[in-house]
């Protein structure tokens, strides 16, 4: 067992190392830990179960009661996701619901310098009504908008998105999804005619061929990770990422290439597999349309022209494309190094071109896989009605409008005509005084959102911030008018959709402390002090408000009439989209697309390409490093506003903030692993320590995101079709810090 005292900060390699082994150790034996164990006095009296709360692999918990309170938890052996494991997130997800700084009562300032004071909740709804009711009046409805999360439950998500559109008139809304999956859901919608990751996680475990592209899933995700470990066709596992990352070192092959060329290498594979008739000819003429264009545009990416910009040798290139095409069941993964970047939707479309046209979709092992972030991100893209209409469908359509307007039995003219304005036009918004008033609910844009003091100096000129959240001290509460205390996971009830299409369940094992109140409980608060709540008469309880998202999945493909209610969720450990009324289920590992079909119109999935651009920040004589930035372990959960209140998952994280450096660039500057050192890029310069790894290449730095001051460096560049922030870019220079 590992000694948890002899480790002394700031001995980073030796953190790093001991991080990993003891995550692995957490993983499998927990309770050597203590985890799991509970002294004889607290003795559980009974067992629910609930879907974790952090992120999208949706793990299931058995939950331990006593008098009807949760005590603690331990991975669910039964449950198709995880079988009985939990990374340390998981084992610590009920920790944080007793930080000390939890939001208990509204908190008001009534001056920008003031300090927040508390006050009723009765004071607080009706400040929250008058006062963007004034915006609105003044500036119009166009004038407040609202930013929610993929972190809270699907029926309030649901909920939030009709109040606001349907009842309070507000045409913007967006979500943190945005930073984390619109790439994905915009990639799928245009290449499969919606927003349907294919899977099912028994594919880790059936393909032969595993490639993973921008995910250092080990980390990020250890419980598909496992899963990956418990394929038994000794899978050739295939990393692609400028750095080597955990995930890279276990894989059985790495191609680091250069960071953001991964668009015009994964064409080059495209074009290897053509020019060698390494593709599926049958399947590509059955099931697709856009393939002989797609031919052509390939044909620009010859291999030395793609050897040149990714930095991998023709021989690799080679090894890499005949792996493919020799494959018999080959899985194409990716996540947040794909999803953030300048051109992210073409490059997960080119993934997905690549999958089809070497017929690795629809069968056991194969797909073009986006992984999700967050534990309800699925929920949010399908159900928030933010980004689209509810349901996948599209505000823009007459047709969808009406279906809406007639399944919630409200007047056509509540369904806005547009889209809402992106997360990042929504700011922009604020700095051109178009937005006038902000409702962020479950999400730390302070912290999270790229180039983020430019966000901290508009958000100065909004009327009204409010803030809904667990805790009063996120980094965007500290800068609102008005915070709205929330309960948290585990202190209320609904459904969150995992990244393989299930539908979990969450419970309340807790009461929210203080006055605080569930999302959902507030958002009944305001439909009725804004005057719209009878529009909302039906929506009375998570439960009843499935119901409704129910009928709103009607006949489209993330149907889920079938599923009766909670307790059907329950009994089948969690439920994959499409489930229609009258289906069966007969298997717990569903994926799409085995007939063929896709949800185009023409039944067939489209190639769809573009010819690369440049990041539009480049390394120069004054910043001559690119700044790669990521997750940094597994104990770590985004900003840390809920994994920074465990102890456990506190003593598993590196204390400071380090900055990972290629020995060659350290012995240039004369910096050495534990140094202070200065990295500034031109919008912000800030102090952290060094890490002197091979493990990144020569002219790249690498930052983990969860530290606040790392979206000071960061570059505000956007993809053009999902509006997602490309993190993964910025150019920056770093100095061992003067003394
Ligand atoms: Fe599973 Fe993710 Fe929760 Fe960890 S954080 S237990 S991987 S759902």
């Amino acid at each position: 067992m590992i000694n948890l005292k002899r480790i002394k900060i700031p001995d980073i390699k030796k953190i790093r190392e001991w991080k990993g082994a003891l995550t692995a150790e957490l993983v499998q034996f927990p309770g050597k830990f203590g985890l799991g164990r509970l002294p004889k006095r607290l003795e559980p009296d009974a067992t629910t179960t609930a879907v974790c709360g952090f992120c999208s692999t949706g793990c299931g918990l058995d939950i331990h009661l006593k008098n009807g309170e949760a005590i603690n938890l331990s991975g669910k052996t039964d449950y198709p996701v995880n079988l009985g494991m939990a990374c340390p997130k998981g084992w610590e997800a009920l920790s944080p619901l007793d930080a000390p700084d939890r939001a208990l009562t509204p908190l008001y300032r009534s001056t920008r310098e003031g300090d927040p004071k508390p006050i009723s909740w009765e004071s607080a709804i009706n400040l929250f009504c008058e006062k963007f009711k004034r915006v609105m009046d003044t500036h119009g409805s166009g004038s407040v908008a609202f930013l929610s999360s993929g972190q809270i439950a699907t029926e309030e998500m649901a909920f939030l998105g009709a109040l606001a559109k349907f009842g309070m008139g507000w045409i913007h809304g967006d979500s943190n999804t945005r930073q984390c999956m619109a790439t994905a859901a915009t990639a799928y919608k245009q290449s499969f005619g919606f927003d349907a990751p294919p899977y099912t996680y028994q594919d880790f475990e059936e393909s032969d061929v595993i490639i993973l592209i921008g995910s250092n899933i080990c980390i990020a995700h250890p419980i598909m990770w496992q899963r990956v470990l418990r394929n038994k066709n000794k899978p050739e596992i295939i990393v692609i990422d400028p750095r080597k990352t955990e995930t890279a070192v276990a894989a059985t092959r790495h191609y680091a290439l250069s960071p953001k060329s991964d668009l015009t290498l994964l064409y080059g594979i495209a074009h290897i597999l053509i020019q060698e008739d390494w593709v599926k000819h049958t399947y590509i003429e059955a099931h697709t349309e856009g393939f002989e264009d797609f031919k052509e545009h390939t044909a620009h990416f010859t291999p030395q022209m793609v050897s040149e910009t990714s930095g991998l040798s023709v021989k690799e290139l080679y090894e890499f494309a005949y792996t493919i095409a020799h494959g018999k069941r080959v899985s194409f993964w990716w996540t947040m190094g794909v999803n953030q970047g300048h051109e992210s939707t073409r490059t997960a479309q080119a993934i997905i071109n690549l999958a089809l046209m070497t017929a690795n979709v629809g069968r056991p092992g194969t797909g073009a896989n986006s992984i999700t972030g967050q534990c309800n991100a699925m929920g949010s893209r399908l159900f928030s009605n933010t980004s689209s209409l509810f349901g996948g469908r599209d505000f823009t359509k007459a047709s969808d409008r009406l279906c809406v307007a007639d399944i919630l039995a409200i007047p056509l003219d509540k369904i806005p005509v547009n889209n809402s304005l992106a997360y990042d036009q929504i700011i922009d918004g604020i700095d051109e005084g178009k937005i006038k008033g902000l409702w962020i609910i479950g999400t730390n844009t302070a912290h999270s959102w790229i180039n983020q003091e430019r966000f901290r100096r508009i958000a100065q000129k909004l009327e009204f911030l409010v803030v809904q959240d667990m805790y009063s001290t996120t980094d965007t509460a500290q800068i609102a008018d008005l915070v709205l205390p929330a309960a948290g996971w585990g202190e209320k009830n609904g459904t969150m959709i995992n990244s393989e299409r299930r539908i979990g369940l969450i419970k309340k094992v807790r009461k929210a402390p203080g006055e605080a109140l569930s999302d959902f409980n507030i958002f009944k608060l305001i439909a009725n002090a804004w005057g719209c709540g009878a529009e909302f008469d039906r929506w009375n309880s998570p439960e009843e408000v499935f119901q409704i998202i129910k009928d709103i999945s009607k006949d489209q493909p993330c149907d889920l009439t079938g599923i009766r209610d909670y307790q059907m969720i329950d009994h089948a450990h969690g439920i994959q989209w499409p489930f229609r009324e009258g289906d069966i289920l007969t298997s717990d590992q569903r994926r799409l697309f085995s007939d063929g079909l896709f949800f185009t119109p023409t039944n067939r999935a489209k190639f769809i390409f573009e010819m690369p651009n440049a990041p539009s920040e480049q390394i120069n004589h004054h910043y001559p490093f690119i700044l790669l930035t990521g997750r940094g372990s597994s104990s770590q959960w985004h900003t840390l506003t809920r994994s920074g209140k465990s102890d456990v998952l506190n003593a598993l994280s590196p204390d400071c903030l380090c900055v990972e450096i290629n020995q060659e660039d350290a012995a240039l500057s004369n910096i050495y692993t534990g140094d202070s050192v200065t990295v500034e890029s031109s919008r912000k310069k800030i102090i952290c320590v060094a890490r002197v790894t091979p493990n990144i290449k020569p002219g790249q730095l690498f930052m983990p995101m969860h530290f606040v001051e790392v979206n000071k460096l960061t570059q505000d560049s956007f993809d053009p079709y999902s509006r997602q922030p490309s993190y993964k870019y910025s150019a920056v220079k770093i100095s061992k810090t003067k003394s």
